[in-house]
């Protein structure tokens, strides 16, 4: 059981580390081996903005010698756009009225058949939050159902209890996404109007008890557009280096969802354009050269073209955030229109192009099979 749990700072503490920093900081944490979360908060800040070669040139590196000419491809499936929660930026949110579905177990399974047609080896489950439609039950059933055919299955729904996380990784879950959205409690409880999303210390565990029940990855991030990126990136930074420090064993991964078009109408709170994005990446990737960085289609092609190679590690392709949306492309009710439409092969192809490797695997479900004692059978089909 978890027996510490992870604060942030009140932001305004953060703010100062940002403004404390100075260009001989941002030197010294370009050329430092490691940094500490002074030297991130000095790359953040805007004394680093006109260094963005340098830090590019740094990320770019670390992110070969770590994890080679490579970029693992996945994509997601979305199981249900019903949810309880009112998330101002976000098209499922309960007061929103779209076409609402729930897939069933077979719709789910077909959704999977299309995306493993594709080639696709690492998929992501995602549901709104809405546990009586969707549950634990639903999710473990629909695992020991795709276990033997993905080399992993990674979940983004729902915060759960560490209990429940575990019986999800013995039914064949790998890995577990839960976003913190912004980690500024005032910004928080301003755009989080109702539902059990509204407690932020609840939501905050949650990468701890994910981790506690064995999950082999853990995915943390923020969505951008909320409060000011730079302190967004150091209680990342924060966030991080505590989960590394009491789960060593678990594997990490960040993701930076900017705010997309969406049902409702929602405008972003503050600007974080593609240049301050890619400040926040290269970041982060010196800071943390272990790390697992995601840039999904919620950006567009030509972005995601030009960061291929410089800290990213993982793309998804093919995307589609409607539920059933792959097996039926007509279906209405997606989470946020996407920015990168192509299709998985043309995704791969601008990854060759590039000299790079587009992986579709680098797990084998078999090592959780071992780890996780799979006691579950699947169901005959
Ligand atoms: S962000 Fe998640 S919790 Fe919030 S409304 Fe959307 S689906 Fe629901």
């Amino acid at each position: 059981m978890i027996q510490e749990t992870f604060n942030i700072p009140d932001f305004s503490r953060l703010q100062q580390l940002i403004d404390a920093s100075t260009a001989a900081d941002v030197q010294r944490a370009l050329h430092d081996d490691r940094i500490d979360i002074a030297g991130l908060a000095a790359l953040l800040s805007p004394a680093a903005d006109d260094h963005l070669p340098a830090l590019a040139s740094r990320s770019a590196r670390i992110t070969n010698r770590r994890f080679g000419r490579t970029i693992q491809i996945y994509a997601p499936i979305y199981l249900s756009n019903f949810c309880v929660n009112r998330c101002a930026y976000c098209g499922f949110a309960a007061h929103n009225t779209i076409e609402r579905r729930v897939l069933t177990m077979a719709e789910a399974e077909q959704e999977a058949a299309i995306l493993q047609g594709r080639g696709f080896n690492h998929i992501l489950l995602v549901a709104g939050e809405a546990p009586a439609r969707l549950g634990v039950d639903y999710l473990a059933g629909l695992a020991l159902r795709l276990r033997d055919r993905f080399a992993a299955i990674s979940i983004e729904v729902q915060p759960l209890e560490e209990e429940e996380y575990a019986r999800l990784f013995a039914a064949g879950i790998t890995s577990v996404a839960v976003y913190q959205e912004t980690y500024d409690r005032t910004v928080y409880q301003q755009v989080h109007h109702a539902g059990k999303k509204c407690d932020f210390d609840y939501r905050l565990a949650t990468p701890a008890r994910a981790a506690a029940a064995g999950m082999r990855e853990i995915g943390i991030g923020a969505l951008l557009g909320l409060a000011d990126w730079r302190l967004e990136g150091l209680a990342l930074g924060l966030h991080l280096a505590w989960l590394r420090k009491h789960y060593w064993r678990t594997a990490l991964t960040v993701s930076f969802p900017r705010l997309r078009p969406a049902e409702g109408g929602f405008q972003p709170l503050v600007r974080v354009n593609e240049r301050m994005l890619s400040q926040l990446i290269f970041s982060l990737r010196i800071f943390d050269p272990d790390v697992g960085l995601l840039l999904s289609t919620r950006e567009e092609a030509r972005f995601r073209h030009g960061m291929i190679g410089l800290g990213p590690t993982r793309y998804s392709a093919g995307s589609c955030t409607a539920p059933g949306g792959y097996a039926r492309p007509e279906l209405s009710g997606e989470q946020f229109a996407i920015g990168d439409h192509r299709s998985v092969q043309e995704v791969c192809a601008d990854i060759c192009g590039r000299g790079y490797d587009p992986v579709r695997k680098d797990w084998d479900a078999t090592f959780q099979r071992k780890e996780a004692g799979w006691e579950l059978s699947a169901p005959s089909r």
